[in-house]
């Protein structure tokens, strides 16, 4: 049976990882044999966990290098799956591909763009090429409505890569995101607009 890739892409808070362990454990009540990875840099949160910003965790394997895969990688996996995929070299689009050729299903999630809304690699190639790709969108922090992008609120202007959570980032609609570094929004008043349908 072939084997195939699909991608879980989407801004910081749009549910990638949850989506991830959704589909991860969906596979684990199938008796598929799973194997999860995340890129060593990630360590927000548990070591050996893929965690969401919801606490929902599965195990998961740090690697300092995507091709250190071919290390761990047990026989008989049928599936696997990377969380924060951003942060892997463009080697992961030969790995996902190789996976494939061999049979097994690849899930990939990762942040499309970047805090300037510049595509991140290796996903925004790995989307291309997958079978696969879903779109994640989390909500706005100011106007309450679907956010595409990652607003960056404090840190480093320079650093395409800032490691962090709450204390760097935000969702933002394209109306309220800017590419520069801006100050959280202050939630004094509870006036989000709830008026149009959101998925
Ligand atoms: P991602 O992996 O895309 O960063 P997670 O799957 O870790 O996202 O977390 C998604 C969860 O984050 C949501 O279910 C919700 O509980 C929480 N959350 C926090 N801020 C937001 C936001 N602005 N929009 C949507 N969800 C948010
Ligand atoms: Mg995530």
């Amino acid at each position: 049976m072939s084997g195939w890739i699909e991608v879980i892409a989407g801004s910081m808070y749009s549910g990638k990882t949850e989506e991830l362990i959704r589909r991860i454990r969906r596979a684990q009540f199938a008796k598929m044999k799973v194997q999860v990875f995340k890129p060593a840099i990630d360590q927000r949160y548990h070591e050996t966990h893929v965690t969401s910003h919801d606490q929902t965790q599965v195990h998961a394997v740090p690697l300092l290098s995507i091709l250190d895969i071919w290390d761990y990688l047990e026989e008989g996996t049928q599936v696997v799956g990377f969380d924060e995929g951003q942060f892997f070299s463009m080697d992961l689009v030969k790995v996902s591909r190789d996976l494939a050729a061999r049979g097994i299903r690849v899930i990939v999630a990762g942040l499309d763009m970047d805090w300037k809304a510049q595509p991140f690699e290796p996903i925004p190639t790995l989307m291309a090429i997958a079978e696969d790709v879903t779109k994640q969108r989390a909500i706005c922090m100011s106007c309450g409505q679907l956010a595409t992008y990652t607003q960056k609120t404090s840190g480093s202007e320079n650093a395409q890569v800032e490691v962090g959570a709450q204390d760097f980032y935000e969702a933002r609609c394209r109306l309220h995101f800017t590419p520069t570094v801006e100050q959280q929004i202050m939630h004094t008043d509870n006036k989000l607009d709830f008026s149009l349908p959101r998925t």
